[in-house]
């Protein structure tokens, strides 16, 4: 598919220190009101350019890309996060870095997808956005658009970017972005990372936490795995989930995994009903990924009475993945095994630094 570009000429009297490739997306960043009604639609992204530009007195190359069709994230599907991989593997070698617009309410699964499609990445990938449109006067878009350029710029003393992999950036946080969550609807902090610590706070000056950032891999072409696998469901457990809920979900037609949202470290009824729910599922292969329902923590099965059935029936732990993480790595990894034991494997190991063991 051929992407309108649009490059920035850079105004900065100092020299030009690589280039960025902008993909936008869509999302509040980018919208406006509709002209009758009181409702956000998104806007042409070239309008963004206008509305921030500070952004031509940055000394790096700076290119514009857009979706054809800017989309509320809400929208987001396994095929554009396919589609946003395949943009970055295609234009891997013209650029030194990428940064994604993208809605908020979907970005930490976009973070976390990309961060498994992209294989061998070696460069940086930084998604942010806004809580408030870009036109807006107190909108929180310039600031996260500017420092996140500022972040997937950033060379180390070799000439090396700082960060190698997918981030969010977002008021005055770089985290990993598989493991971040939107946690505030209405507040410009929006997002956190509660189980790992930020790679970077934006503050007078940028703070890198260099031992939390990934180290450069080894110089592998970057592959983009080219299927993921929706085969997939969440069941979030809560005191007084009926059997047939369960059951049904755990019955529908090629269903190959499931993330099971449990209680604090990993745990869950011990209703025969819903033991005898599981197993059964596991012997028909289903794969089910245990992952805490608290944000903070981890899952350790076998700690409670109440998780020990789970360990035993062969129940994967999640330990402290996000659910955003746990769903999209399920589909990356049905996306790429067959076998349910590889597929077990895969997901009890991590990948990108999407969970600790
Ligand atoms: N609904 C919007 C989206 O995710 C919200 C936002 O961008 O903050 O696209």
């Amino acid at each position: 598919m051929a992407y309108n570009k649009i490059r920035i000429n850079p105004i900065s009297p100092e020299p030009t220190i690589g280039s960025v490739l902008v993909i936008y997306t869509g999302g509040t960043l980018g919208m406006v009101y509709e002209t009758k009604g009181k409702q956000l639609v998104p806007f042409n992204f070239d309008q963004i350019i206008e509305k921030v530009p500070e952004i031509s007195r940055l000394n790096f190359d700076i290119t514009f890309l857009s979706l054809s069709e800017p989309i509320d994230s809400s929208n987001m599907n396994p095929e554009i996060w396919i589609e946003l991989a395949n943009i970055i593997a295609n234009e891997y070698a013209h650029y030194d870095s990428f940064v994604i617009l993208h809605g908020t309410d979907t970005m930490a699964y976009t973070a976390s997808a990309l961060s498994f499609l992209l294989e061998n990445l070696n460069k940086p990938v930084i998604l942010t956005g806004a809580q408030l449109p870009i036109g807006v006067a107190r909108s929180d878009a310039r600031e996260n658009v500017i420092t996140a350029l500022e972040l997937a710029a950033a060379k180390d003393l070799s000439g090396q970017p700082v960060i190698s992999e997918v981030c969010i950036y977002f008021n005055s946080l770089l985290l990993r972005g598989n493991r971040s969550k939107k946690r505030e609807s209405s507040d410009f902090n929006a997002f956190h990372s509660e189980n790992y610590p930020p790679l970077a706070t934006a503050g007078v000056r940028i703070e890198y936490n260099l031992p939390y950032i990934s180290q450069r891999g080894a110089d592998l072409p970057l592959q983009v795995q080219q299927r993921m696998d929706s085969s997939v469901a969440f069941i979030k457990m809560f005191p007084g989930i009926s059997q047939l809920v369960v059951e049904s979900i755990l019955s529908i037609e090629g269903l190959r995994g499931i993330v099971l949202e449990t209680y604090g470290a990993g745990n869950a009824t011990t209703a025969p009903w819903f033991l005898n729910a599981i197993s059964n599922a596991i012997e028909r292969d289903i794969v089910i990924y245990n992952v805490s329902q608290c944000d903070g923590g981890r899952v350790a099965q076998g700690h409670y009475e109440t998780s020990r059935f789970l360990k035993s029936a062969g129940v994967v732990s999640g330990s402290d993945i996000t659910a955003e993480a746990a769903i999209t790595k399920m589909m990356y990894v049905f996306g790429k095994e067959t076998n349910v034991s590889s597929c077990i494997e895969l997901l009890a190991t991590p990948l990108r630094g999407e969970m600790s063991i």
